[in-house]
């Protein structure tokens, strides 16, 4: 039978542990604040301790990094520094949180225990991030980050004159898809209906790219690849028909999801369910409350922006805590 114990009142407390918690960690560290990183836990392929760059393989463009770094050692060496500076970590997920007044409350199971804690602190950092929808097939376990990828800024460099995939219809596949075509040989849109759903000048856009051809009305069921992908197994919706399209990339671009079920009725959301922060600022409408990385971005998503607003955040955190 579990119970349910409380720790003292934080000053800081981070929830989520990809560039955005981690650079807030450091950040809320270095001022003294010892802030506590609920890290999350692996239990989903983007939901984890580290976030999305733990399946990316190469990253390239995050500043400072000449030769580039894995996405793991970049989240292993912020997490270090952060530790360093005297940030702890606890690898537990939050369950549920009540910010409706100070100290704001989260709860969490104890990683050894198994018990419920009550983590109370004046300031909470939310860096939960986002993850993007995946078709659900089994081989994307295998095949991310060889071949698979959901992020064309991220990762179409690596795909110099490769045949690649795009999945999905909407303004995300054929932002991918467009600029995929600077490296790609051909980009080939995969889409389960006849009508794109992306806006009319991105479809404009994509159909006069000589690069990119579309494949309607069809569906991925398998990818085939034990090691690197090499092709894609469509079947045709409308006749039944089934194809194998030789590609050696593939990008899923069918969708993103903050992580921000936990937070519903306590923090306000946008219609796809991103926080809303003041405008300039991490701030959410909760006084106390901070928003930083993905999980109130869906424009940008990088390892660089995600970093930068978790800076701002620790840096709005411990302006408000010296305010009180
Ligand atoms: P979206 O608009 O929801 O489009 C998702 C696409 O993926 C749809 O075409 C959908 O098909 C398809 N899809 C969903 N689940 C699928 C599955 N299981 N298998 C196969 N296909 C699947 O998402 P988004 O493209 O990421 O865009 C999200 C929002 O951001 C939109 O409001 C968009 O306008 C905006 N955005 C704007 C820009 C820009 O303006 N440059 C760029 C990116 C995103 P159906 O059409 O059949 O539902």
């Amino acid at each position: 039978m579990t119970q349910t114990n409380a720790t003292p009142v934080r000053e800081v407390l981070i929830i989520g542990s990809g560039p955005s918690g981690l650079t807030a960690a450091i950040y809320a560290a270095r001022a003294n604040l010892s802030p506590l990183v609920l890290e999350g836990q692996p239990s989903s392929t983007s939901d984890q301790p580290g976030g999305q760059l733990m399946l990316t393989t190469d990253i390239e463009n995050f500043p400072g990094f000449v030769d580039g770094l894995a996405g793991p050692d970049l989240m292993a060496n912020m997490r270090a520094q952060a530790a360093r500076f005297g940030a702890e970590f606890l690898t537990t997920k939050v369950e549920r949180v009540d910010f409706s007044a100070q100290p704001l409350r989260v709860w969490a199971q104890d990683p050894n225990s198994g018990d419920e804690v009550e983590h109370m602190a004046r300031s909470v950092i939310v860096a939960t991030g986002a993850r993007s929808l995946m078709l659900g097939l089994p081989a994307e376990d295998r095949l991310i980050s060889r071949g698979l990828s959901t992020c064309a800024t991220c990762d179409g460099f690596f795909f110099r004159g490769h045949r690649i995939a795009v999945i999905g219809g909407g303004d995300s596949a054929l932002e991918e898809a467009i600029f995929l075509t600077k490296f790609a040989e051909t980009v080939t849109v995969v889409h389960r209906r006849k009508e794109l759903r992306a806006s009319k000048i991105m479809q404009d856009r994509a159909y006069k790219n000589p690069k990119i051809r579309f494949v309607w009305d069809s569906v991925v069921t398998d990818i085939a690849g034990e090691s690197k992908v090499e092709g894609l197994h469509l079947r045709n919706l409308v006749s039944g028909e089934e194809q194998l399209l030789e590609v050696s990339g593939v990008f899923v671009a069918i969708g993103h999801v903050p992580n921000t079920a936990v937070f519903n009725g306590h923090l306000d959301m946008d219609e796809s369910g991103y926080l809303l922060t003041v405008p300039g600022t991490t701030a959410t409408k909760v006084p106390g409350v901070f928003a930083a990385g993905d999980v109130q971005d869906s424009k940008y998503r990088q390892a660089i922006t995600a970093a930068g607003s978790g800076c701002m955040a620790a840096i709005d955190a411990e302006r408000w805590l010296e305010a009180l």
